[in-house]
């Protein structure tokens, strides 16, 4: 295919296209975790001793009993083989972003030459994959390249059904045979347990005396695109990278915000409804679904679950996003940004900590006891934000979401804390020892404790900051699209655990010198505040002053991309950090460190190839068709002695050679290899391929407003973004 045949043919598949009918809408209670072995499949399959004993450790974390594993794994294996399913997997989340599967038969041969199926206790609780193939980072050679995974009995095990038949997974913990962490489940579960052992020990200090094991809990907003795979499949950069490497912005982009909220065209709904029948199915609450601020995308947002559950869940809600676009002809994109000069795409980590006996421990409640709760807990996270700031944003540092924060979309690559009006003005008193009753009614109530009284909704939504407050809850809302959830929920429990821990201790000692308790929290929360309000702020994150202030007013960091933003994880307090709250050894976090470098690393170079060739193979020879094109016609019309104007061809040429030259500066960096640390490579990456990749888009960009629509090869931005 020459010129434009592809993308008119692919224009011409669409539009006939006969649309996947939506399937009869069923009962959400009939097909609800139909494909889930949860907690009531096991009790009416399990002998009641051992139902006991696993959902005891389900519920309050503790150790799994050995012996229940043969009962329960011949119990699923008959309620999987009920369901068609021949074969399991372990299911594990190595330190990319991705998902791993190891599948395994459930025959067994025997020696008569007969099968039967098998499935004990054994290759329930352990599998082992060759693990070789999974980053480590240097904590294992591939000599011993054994890794385990272990069953992660809190999170349930379900049957992906696919079209070619359906599996049994089970959710599992990966780790190298020498016990280290390989994948982003363990040191979840570690941060999860350093944080209810902290949290624990403050609501007893405030006085509780019936404390539950405290959860984390996570409720993330996934937004996606959504482009017809009849263009994909001509975009070597979405098969590869994910994102457009090239395009012209459209005439119409999203200034006229006739997309957010708009109805969802039909072909969409189709798909999102197949969508959520299967996340229903498979136990997955989604809940709220509408289209993006960008043409061509849009946003699913499943109900919140406890922070473990709802990463599994997310990351499997992905690839059922993924999945089902394939049967409905779309490729959907999660990337953070597919296309430049379009909104990116985010995920929001709404994320809060609770438990059964107080409660969700960020909502501010009603009376004056559960303000202070809330108080403490509520300065404890900025103080965590305060210090781990850094932290937090090597959490979501990524080539792709580079391409967001910073940006005039997504929050800064600065963290703060947005508090709304109320709470903001609430710290700012306790900061000052102001504390008062307040002029304005219905803010503050000094009630029987020396302690204001919170409304609910407090304050307003603040777009513009990466870590707000939103009534009951923290809004991570820098974290990117296409990530795990694990990273930065491991990071926000764990900062949090060290700050309860550092609360924890001054109350302590306050109370033991004899002080009451509400002046020991008011004193702690007051040195709380005195330390760390700096990286409260409530204005405009997008704004310039705001960059200023924060750096050299707050002493806060601007780490706008990922080669600023990942040594962080080799700095000491972060080691202590994870040390300290045993969420990861420095072998670990090292190891963490390398892989996430070398995934920087890699996906740039990739990008960079791709430019390359995509460059010299499809826009090259477009440019030069056209321009001999219009010199063959430039000398036939001189022939017939008609004058014609020259400067297009002119202006072609000057941009094909620019963009000639451009490729050659790009591939010439490329070839530099010797680089004396992964730190200086990053940064290479981040400072000299990124803009040489950047130019020689502008010259291709600048091409394909010049050439003929006719020569054009690749599926353009308005083509792929508003044709459905
Ligand atoms: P918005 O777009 O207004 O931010 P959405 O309704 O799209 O809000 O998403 C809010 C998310 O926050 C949902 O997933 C919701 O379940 C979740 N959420 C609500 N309460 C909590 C909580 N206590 N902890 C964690 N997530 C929560
Ligand atoms: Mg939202």
């Amino acid at each position: 295919m020459s010129g434009n045949e592809g993308r008119v043919k692919a224009i011409h598949q669409i539009i006939n296209r006969e649309l996947i009918p939506p399937k009869p809408p069923s009962r959400l209670e009939d097909i609800w975790a139909e494909n889930v072995f949860n907690l009531s499949k096991m009790q009416a399959s399990l002998p009641k001793t051992v139902f006991k004993s696993i959902k005891k450790t389900i519920v309050t974390g503790e150790a799994l009993d050995p012996s229940v594993a043969d009962a329960v794994a011949t119990a699923m294996r008959d309620w999987a083989m009920a369901k068609g399913a021949l074969y399991y997997a372990h299911v594990f989340y190595p330190m990319t972003n991705l998902t791993a599967e190891k599948h395994d038969g459930f025959i067994s041969v025997q020696g008569d030459g007969n099968v039967i199926s098998e499935f004990s206790g054994k290759v329930l609780v352990q599998g082992e994959p060759d693990g070789s193939s999974f980053p480590n980072g240097g904590i294992r050679d591939t000599f011993e390249a054994r890794g385990y995974t272990g069953w992660d009995v809190t999170s349930p095990a379900y049957i992906m059904e696919t079209d070619n038949g359906s599996t049994l997974c089970i959710p599992t913990v990966f780790v190298s045979w020498t016990g280290e962490a390989l994948d982003k489940k363990v040191p979840l579960l570690r941060s999860i347990a350093a944080m209810d052992k902290a949290a624990r020990k403050v609501l007893t200090l405030l006085g509780n005396d019936d404390v539950a094991h405290v959860n984390s809990s996570c409720g993330a907003e996934q937004e996606y695109f959504l482009v017809d795979a009849n263009f994909a499949s001509q975009r070597p950069d979405l098969l590869l990278a994910g994102r457009t490497l090239f395009g012209k912005a459209p005439a119409k982009g999203q200034e006229f915000d006739d997309h957010y909220f708009g109805a969802i065209p039909e072909r969409v709904q189709v798909y999102m409804q197949d969508v959520e029948t299967t996340l229903y199915k498979l136990g997955i609450p989604a809940k709220t679904r509408h289209n993006e601020v960008a043409p061509g995308q849009f946003e699913i947002a499943p109900f919140f679950e406890a922070a473990n559950v709802a990463s599994d869940h997310q990351q499997l809600l992905m690839t059922v996003l993924r999945h089902t676009a394939k049967k409905h002809g779309f490729v959907c994109l999660l990337h953070e940004k597919p296309f430049a000069g379009i909104n990116g795409s985010g995920k929001h980590v709404n994320w809060s900590v609770g438990n059964s006996t107080q409660g969700n421990l960020l909502d501010p409640g009603d009376s004056p006891h559960e303000n202070a709760q809330f108080l403490v807990f509520c300065g404890a996270v900025i103080r965590g934000v305060h210090k781990y700031g850094p932290l937090m944003r090597a959490a979501i540092a990524t080539a792709s979401n580079d391409h967001r924060l910073g940006a005039n979309e997504a929050p800064p690559a600065i963290m703060s804390v947005y508090l709304g009006t109320q709470l903001e003005e609430v710290f700012e008193q306790i900061k000052t020892g102001t504390v008062k009753e307040s002029t304005q009614k219905g803010v503050m109530d000094l009630g029987v404790a020396v302690l204001p009284e919170l409304t609910k909704d407090a304050g307003d939504r603040n777009r513009t900051s990466p870590f707000a407050f939103t009534g009951n809850r923290f809004e991570f809302r820098a974290v990117g699209s296409s990530q795990s959830v694990s990273g930065p929920l491991i990071v926000l429990n764990t900062m949090l655990a060290d700050s309860l821990e550092w609360i924890g201790n001054r109350l302590e000692s306050e109370l033991a010198q004899g002080m009451d308790l509400d002046a020991a929290i008011i004193t702690v929360l007051k040195e709380v505040m005195e330390a760390h309000s700096a990286v409260v702020f409530g204005g405009n994150g997008y704004s310039e002053e705001w960059h200023k202030m924060a750096v050299e007013e707050r002493g806060l960091s601007n780490l706008p991309t990922t080669a600023d933003s990942l040594p962080v994880l080799k700095e000491e307090y972060i080691e202590d950090l994870f040390k300290k709250t045993g969420v990861l050894t420095p072998v670990e976090l090292e190891s963490r460190f390398e892989v996430y470098a070398e995934q920087y690393i890699l996906s740039i170079e990739v990008e960079c190839k791709l430019v390359i060739n995509m460059a010299k193979t499809m826009i090259y020879p477009a440019a030069v068709e056209y321009l001999s094109k219009l010199s063959s016609t430039i000398t036939s019309l001189a022939d017939l002695g008609v004058t014609f104007d020259k400067t297009s061809a002119q202006t072609v040429a000057d941009l094909t050679n620019s963009m000639v030259g451009a490729i050659g500066n790009l591939s010439t960096a490329l070839e530099k290899h010797d680089f004396a640390t992964t730190e200086e490579k990053m940064t290479y990456c981040a400072t000299t391929l990124r803009p040489l990749m950047d130019a020689v888009r502008e010259y291709a960009d600048a091409l394909e407003g010049e050439i003929a629509d006719s020569f054009w090869p690749l599926p353009t931005y308005q083509e792929m973004l508003f044709i459905k």
